[in-house]
């Protein structure tokens, strides 16, 4: 309440001036009282001589949020009579100490301002802070970047400290490293690295499994299980949900709203995170057990924008985790087999083989005149499962 609202966040400074008519404006015991505002509390930086006239008071916000009043003052006398000049000096500005002196002293900047300035040097600093996600990428070029003992050393930077997320085995090569802020105001890094022999040689494939996509559980498999996406998750899911309707009702550009709009980057991101962790330990495991994996290419996008599912299915990141358990199979030498989506997985019977006209995505129980009774889902799986062992035998 008790400060001036501008109406951007954008613009980083904003500042007013009113001047004093008729006592409007009233500095008295460390509290400045302005026109059409309660008194504010304020810091005097100088004592403010008696006989002093307040002329008028500007208020500004700097880009750091805080606030500022600069007084004026009429004032008779201020400047002193000029007397005859006696001790002379010479100074020249100079890069560090910030000046020189003719009597061969330096000013000494102080070294923990500096060391401060350096601190601000360390992260990338993008233009505009509107933009909630922005990167770029630095190629190497001759060693100009350096990744040594958990630190990063990017040109024109100061070393930073990261967070190895895995390690780098040996004989691979640093090609690029992109820099990229997230909306909650992390910053990550991400490695590109050149390695050879990183895909086994092709084996024989004897372990086949068929998966397709499940709204519940994110993925089903031939076998009958589920991938079992963890509650916690799904928990946390619900919160976001719940964080994000509450932005929606904030007012556009508020203080709150921005607050908010942070609160839900933050739980996003975690979010984002336990998915990742999820699917790759769920993908890492069944490139472990089996030799081939069929799934269907599925047009995601088609998928969520058609049927009116809503953001679920692709925040299920399903497509993310197809292309890990890709490479985990590849780099094992093992097969992702995918099956044409317009294959028709969940009309088709996995006994006997006859396709239904019509399936809608309220029978969750596949029914078949052979007597076949079977989780739509699982059905679907197995039809993929049989599709993908079928062109595993045509190509190989
Ligand atoms: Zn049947």
């Amino acid at each position: 309440m008790g400060f001036p609202h501008y109406k951007s966040k954008k613009h980083s400074r904003k500042s007013y001036t009113t001047n004093m008519v008729n006592g409007n404006i009233c500095l008295q015991d460390r509290f400045l009282k302005l026109p059409k505002m309660q008194p504010v509390k304020i810091k005097l930086h100088r004592m403010i001589p008696e006989g002093w006239k307040l002329k008028s008071v500007t208020v500004s916000r700097e880009p750091s949020g805080k606030y500022f009043a600069s007084l004026l003052f009429d004032c008779e006398n201020q400047t002193a009579e000029k007397r005859q000049a006696e001790k002379f000096l010479g100074m020249d500005f100079a890069m560090h100490g910030m000046c020189v002196f003719s009597t061969g002293e330096r000013a000494g900047y102080p070294m923990f301002y500096r060391n401060a300035e350096k601190k601000l040097a360390r992260f990338p600093h993008y233009k505009s802070k509107k933009h909630s996600r922005k990167s770029y990428t630095t190629n190497m070029v001759n060693g100009n970047i350096c990744l040594q003992d958990r630190f990063l050393k990017l040109p024109k930077m100061q070393p930073v400290k990261i967070k190895l997320h895995r390690m780098i085995p040996e004989g691979w090569k640093l090609k690029s490293v992109t820099v990229s802020r997230e909306p909650s105001g992390k910053y990550f890094a991400s490695l590109l690295f050149d390695c050879e022999n990183q895909t086994a040689e092709k084996r024989q494939a004897e372990k086949f499994l068929g998966m397709d996509f499940a709204m519940h559980g994110m993925c089903v498999f031939s076998t009958g299980e589920r991938a079992g996406y963890p509650m916690f998750y799904l928990n946390a899911e619900k919160k976001l949900a719940r964080e994000q309707r509450k932005l929606s009702r904030c007012e556009k550009g508020s203080r709150n709203y921005q607050k908010q709009k942070k609160k839900v980057a933050l739980y996003h991101e975690k979010i984002k995170n336990q998915r990742k962790d999820f699917q790759h330990k769920l993908s890492h495991s069944l490139a472990e057990d089996y030799d081939a994996v069929c799934v269907e290419d599925l047009n995601l996008k088609g998928i969520a924008g058609g049927l009116h599912f809503g953001k679920g299915i692709q925040d299920n990141g399903y497509g993310q985790f197809l292309s890990m358990l890709g490479y985990k199979l590849e780099e094992r030498g093992k097969y992702l087999i995918k099956v044409d989506r317009y294959f028709a997985s969940s009309k088709i019977c996995s006994v006997c083989g006859h396709k239904k006209k019509e399936l809608a995505l309220s029978e969750r129980i596949y029914l078949c005149e052979c007597g076949n009774r079977m989780d739509r889902d699982v059905n679907a799986a197995v039809n993929i499962l049989k599709e993908g062992k079928r062109i595993y035998k045509k190509c190989a």
